[in-house]
């Protein structure tokens, strides 16, 4: 079946009330084309000016792309619920899928006969939860290609080196728009900051979730 927001807003709210105790409220929903991953929450990690974290603007995605069975979509959600549930209660786990997420995953298909998992997830999202919730800075340029792809090009938050890369994304015939943003978003983090040639395909569809709350440099000259 093809998921829809209204299936899932509904179906977040008979499993707030049937397993989190109704204290979750609905995040925003949105539907991607991702290939990386068939749900994942997203949102904002600030860190306090005494070392407190503070998460926020929490959203809720699920990809369109694949072909689920309604047991799998449901179970996708939950899963992300139970993500969500751990962040906005900031409750500590070793790690993404940690002994927390787990025991709570585990309770949760005991109780009421599902069969959420950790496994079927992309390798994607192992990678964000290697790199910790820690801000991590990052300038980076996407880039439009000739043949209507999309690259990433991540650069050192030097100036010069931002300035550089420009003039030379733009004169190159392949590339055909250049948009620079700033994020501390640890997605980004993921891609290798450097001033080689290589530029990175990108599935736009992902990206575009993770520039909703980047911050466009639009004026080179003001950076
Ligand atoms: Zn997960």
């Amino acid at each position: 079946m093809k998921p829809t927001i209204d299936y899932i807003r509904e179906h977040f709210e008979l499993y707030n009330r049937m397993m989190f105790g109704g204290t979750l409220t609905v995040p925003p929903i949105h539907l991607t084309n991702a290939r990386t991953y068939m749900g994942m929450l997203t949102y904002k990690r600030r860190v306090g000016l005494f070392g407190g974290k503070r998460f926020s603007d929490f959203a809720l995605r699920i990809s369109r792309r694949f072909d689920y069975s309604e047991a799998e979509l449901q179970d996708t959600l939950i899963h992300e619920m139970i993500h969500y549930y751990i962040a906005v209660n900031q409750l500590k786990d070793g790690s993404t899928h940690g002994p927390l997420f787990r025991q709570m995953m585990e309770d949760i298909n005991h109780q009421y006969g599902r069969h959420i998992t950790v496994s079927h997830r992309s390798s994607h999202e192992e990678r964000l939860q290697l790199l910790g919730s820690q801000p991590r800075p990052r300038v980076f340029a996407i880039m439009q290609m000739a043949d209507g792809k999309y690259c990433i090009k991540v650069v050192p938050r030097i100036v010069e080196r931002v300035r550089t890369m420009h003039r030379r994304l733009t004169m190159d015939p392949q590339v055909r728009t250049v948009n620079w943003y700033f994020s501390t978003d640890p997605f980004f983090a993921l891609y290798p900051s450097s001033m080689g040639r290589r530029m990175q395909y990108v599935d736009i569809e992902e990206v575009r979730a993770h520039l909703v709350a980047a911050t466009p440099i639009t004026d080179l000259t003001a950076i």
